[in-house]
């Protein structure tokens, strides 16, 4: 599996044409079926070094709709690699579609208290868990750390990246934030949309990465609809309308808010005439299954 197949697609509209602005959407949700957007990124380089120090498995963590857990255990078992998932939250009767997708993957999945999740660093039965797999290489949360954010670097490869003035992602951890503001072109400004509520700008960023690039950095902390996996009808009605117009399916969790964002922004005259705009499209379409039948048009 390596990237190659994603696309651009370019928005069309009279708010675009009015403002003599371009925008183009990476659609990293069309990489790859199961480890779709940006997790195929975060997850290269841990697999690599899974393989290269001879480790049998990989341990990891999520909730039950995370993207990150279903691209793991699929892209582990791919290259015949074992996996465990340490999920947050007490087994339910009825697994989510997520989970039950990574079960198919092979994945063991290991239930524990949100208590416990929280604390994962310090508790005593996760803890053990970790200990019991010596053969697993862990990997943070979301596919976190520095080996998520190198491989993250390596998405603007697929676009011509210099061309843009603004480049735009959803924020979750930030690691994929963090690696295209390593890679962006010095004329590029990077928009990042948090999806949590009340995240901190300077605990975002990188604080390794100069202070050049970090005045590449904005974030727009307004389109966050209520906090992280939290929705309105007004954003699932958005969404519609955006698939409708585009044909671009978006997930409620994070690109949606930030094709909300974009729109909003375009509106309020944010980006100057003649701008020319990239959309990251990080994938997570999987998480829709969450969602109440008949929410969405597609
Ligand atoms: C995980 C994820 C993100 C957030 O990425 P971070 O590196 O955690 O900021 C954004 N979009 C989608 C679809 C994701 O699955």
């Amino acid at each position: 599996m390596e990237p190659g197949i994603a696309d651009l697609q370019e928005l069309e509209g009279k708010e675009l044409r009015e403002k003599d602005c371009r925008a183009h959407v990476l659609r990293l949700d069309r990489l790859h079926p199961v480890v779709s957007g940006n997790k195929w990124f975060k997850l290269k380089y841990y697999l690599q070094a899974a393989e290269a120090s001879g480790k049998s498995g990989l341990l990891t963590f999520g909730g039950a709709w995370s993207n990150h857990i279903v691209a793991a255990a699929y892209a582990a078992k791919e290259r015949g690699l074992h996996t465990a998932g340490i999920i947050r939250g007490e087994k339910p009767p009825i697994l989510s579609g997520t989970l039950q997708m990574a079960a198919t993957y092979g994945m063991r999945l290991l239930f524990v208290s949100r208590e416990q999740y929280s604390a994962k660093e310090k508790d005593p039965m996760i803890r053990d868990i970790i200990r019991s797999y010596p053969q697993y290489d862990m990997i943070p949360e979301g596919g976190a750390g520095p080996l998520g954010v190198k491989g993250c670097a390596e998405i603007l490869s697929l676009a011509e990246a210099g061309i843009y003035t603004h480049i735009l992602c959803a924020v979750g951890t930030g690691t994929m934030f963090n690696g295209l503001l390593s890679a962006v072109a010095s004329h590029t400004r990077l928009i990042g949309i948090p999806v949590l509520k009340g995240m901190k700008d300077d605990r975002i960023i990188d604080g390794s990465l100069p202070d050049h690039k970090k005045r590449q950095a904005v974030f727009y902390h307004d389109y966050h609809f209520g906090g992280y996996a939290r929705q309105t009808p007004a954003l699932l009605r958005f969404m519609n309308d955006f698939y409708t117009r585009t044909g671009i399916p978006t997930d409620f969790v994070y690109t949606g808010k930030l094709v909300f964002a974009f729109e909003d922004l375009l509106e309020k005259d944010h980006f100057p005439r003649g701008s020319r705009i990239l959309l990251i499209h990080s994938g997570g379409l999987q998480g829709n299954t969450s969602l109440a039948a008949g929410s969405l048009v597609f």
